[in-house]
């Protein structure tokens, strides 16, 4: 596996792959990489001829009083994990290396941001799309993977493909989980040991929620039985639960569209975000 620094050798790179007939695939991460990072580079090994993974934790992607400084990292494990699953190439850049200076034109997004964590999150999606149309230029994959878990930022990076005809196919794999259900995270680390104990409960509502709409409960009915669930567990606070059509994420009066069942919560060590997809139900 080759690693990556600059611009120059990761565009010379992926030019030279593609004049030679080969398929580029490229994983997007901020590293501190777990099996869910590892299904992508699998899944992208299956599809592509050379896999590009990057591990670059994006400040413009995170507030004020978010947890940049506490992102864990380490560059030396990730390494190891890219290079046994897959990975070609490692594309590892530093924060002035994709933002070397303030630039004159800015991307926003302007839709589905009033929603989840576009609006529990100002300028986080902003952040998101910036960063991810520079490496796009950057590594020119033929396709791209990304995790369901981020459910919001899949929608918003399939609009941006399409509004801005890059021409790259999105591939969107499941959520890996812990044995007991827990979505693995790289912020899962950053729970306390009696926070990591309860965490799995966020999926296991998740799962009653679904399974009550199945049977017929109105969306009113579900997502005050799931909010009670969670504001009964013994450490942390919901940041939100939303029931949503999607990818549209717009408020929905039944389940019979595609749905989203969304949370994110805050304990004191890290806040974590999950989701359930629903097809319809009639
Ligand atoms: P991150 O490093 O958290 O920014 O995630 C990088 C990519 O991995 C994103 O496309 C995420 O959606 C995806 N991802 C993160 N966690 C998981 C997971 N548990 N299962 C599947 N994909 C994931």
């Amino acid at each position: 596996m080759i690693v990556f620094k600059t611009i120059e050798e990761m565009q010379a790179y992926t030019k030279e792959q593609k004049q030679n007939g080969f398929k580029v695939g490229f994983v997007p991460t901020m590293g501190f990489l777990h099996e869910g990072h590892v299904s992508l580079m699998h899944r992208a090994k299956q599809e592509c001829d050379i896999v590009v993974t990057s591990i670059f934790v994006n400040p413009t992607q995170f507030g004020p009083n978010e947890d940049f400084e506490r992102y864990p990292r380490d560059f030396e494990r990730d390494k190891e994990i890219a290079k046994n699953n897959g990975s070609d190439v490692l594309f590892y850049p530093s924060s002035s290396v994709i933002y070397p200076n303030e630039a004159g034109t800015k991307l926003m997004v302007t839709k589905r941001t009033n929603r989840l964590c576009g609006e529990k999150r100002p300028g986080h999606f902003d952040g998101v799309v910036t960063v991810l149309t520079k490496l796009f230029h950057i590594i020119q994959p033929d396709r791209a993977y990304f995790g369901q878990k981020d459910a919001q930022q899949v929608a918003i990076v399939d609009d941006l493909i399409n509004s801005y005809f890059f021409p790259i196919q999105l591939v969107i794999c499941p959520t890996i989980r812990e044995e007991d259900g827990l979505a693995k995270s790289s912020r899962n680390v950053n729970l306390r040991d009696d926070e990591r104990r309860i965490a799995p409960q966020l999926y296991e509502g998740l799962r009653g929620a679904k399974e009550k709409a199945q049977k017929g409960e109105t969306v009113n009915e579900v997502l005050q039985w799931l909010y009670k669930i969670l504001q009964r567990l013994e450490y942390g606070e919901v940041d939100y639960v939303e029931i949503l059509s999607y990818p549209e994420l717009q408020p929905v009066e039944g389940f019979d569209q595609k749905t989203i069942i969304a949370l994110a919560y805050q304990f004191e060590g890290a806040r974590l975000i999950d989701n359930i997809i629903m097809e319809g139900v009639r």
